[in-house]
């Protein structure tokens, strides 16, 4: 069963997020439990706990559902001491927020070396910073984000986001999300059927699909192996609809959630609705 959605707006407090879901007729979401562009935030509320809990029953989400997403300001792989302790201590924090609410995972972009240290040490670095904080928390998965390799970002490689997973010590808790359009930026050609086969069967080679907690669908502004982040509304840039519809009919994509972060929200009723017409 395939479960859509987008990124939906928590403003005025989490227990919006299912209902703004549901008006848009998605079966999954994600969210920011936090403001995204600030380090701090005032906890969760007792009465947002609830509320978000009961409107997620009431209209139909499960954990394995939802996929909330960390602030950008965080950097897990930072090369400096005081910049990476802020990082680990606000991604604590937001796995925290997520095991108050009932959730079950976290996606969040690996880290940037930011030309201060080599891409290894970065990366061992990220492991280490989700190691710490997958020992304080519990029944929270970290999900890392494949990113497009913008900048001097890590992750936008199978082997790079292979490499972090074979140094976490709870591999129970450790899951990939795939965004469509951060994998073409990257390099990956999935826009055919053919390298979409390729891609897919090397994603299972290096990364294994047992890891996937789940998709960001996004159609990309930007060209193949361009390297730059920019989504599109899908079906209207460089990857094209036919991928997203090959998606749609692959098991393989079953049972996670798949988040449209797609730049018109007034479009997402339509992007859903398009995708659900084409699950054969
Ligand atoms: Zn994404
Ligand atoms: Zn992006």
């Amino acid at each position: 069963m395939k479960y859509i959605g987008a990124h939906v707006s928590a403003s005025g407090g989490v227990e919006n997020a299912p209902v703004n879901a549901h008006l848009i007729g998605a079966k999954a979401f994600g969210l920011f439990t936090k403001n995204q562009k600030r380090w701090f935030s005032k906890p969760l509320e007792e009465k947002n706990i609830e509320a978000f809990k009961e409107n997620c029953e009431k209209f139909g989400y499960k954990p394995f559902q939802i996929l909330p997403h960390d602030s950008y300001l965080i950097n897990l792989g930072h090369p400096e001491q005081e910049a990476l302790k802020k990082s680990r201590s606000a991604f604590l924090d937001e796995m925290q927020r997520c095991e108050q609410l009932g959730l079950d995972r976290l996606n969040f972009h690996p880290g940037s070396h930011l030309k201060k240290t080599n891409e290894e040490s970065c990366l061992r670095t990220i492991a280490e910073s989700v190691n710490i904080t997958l020992d304080k928390t519990k029944g929270v998965t970290a999900v890392i984000e494949n990113t497009a390799g913008q900048g001097t970002n890590m992750g936008h490689t199978f082997e790079q986001i292979r490499f972090i997973i074979d140094l976490i010590e709870d591999k129970n808790r450790i899951g990939v999300c795939i965004d469509t359009a951060h994998a073409y930026s990257a390099g990956y050609e999935i826009r055919s059927e053919e390298g979409f086969a390729n891609v897919f069967k090397e994603f299972d080679n290096i990364v294994g699909f047992k890891y996937l907690r789940g998709m960001h669908l996004n159609d990309s502004k930007k060209a193949h192996a361009s390297r730059v982040d920019r989504h599109d509304l899908i079906g209207y840039g460089t990857l094209g609809q036919d991928v997203f519809i090959r998606i749609m009919n692959d098991p393989r994509f079953d049972n996670i959630p798949m988040i449209l972060e797609t730049p018109d929200e007034t479009k997402w009723k339509e992007e859903i609705a398009f995708l659900y017409k084409h699950v054969r």
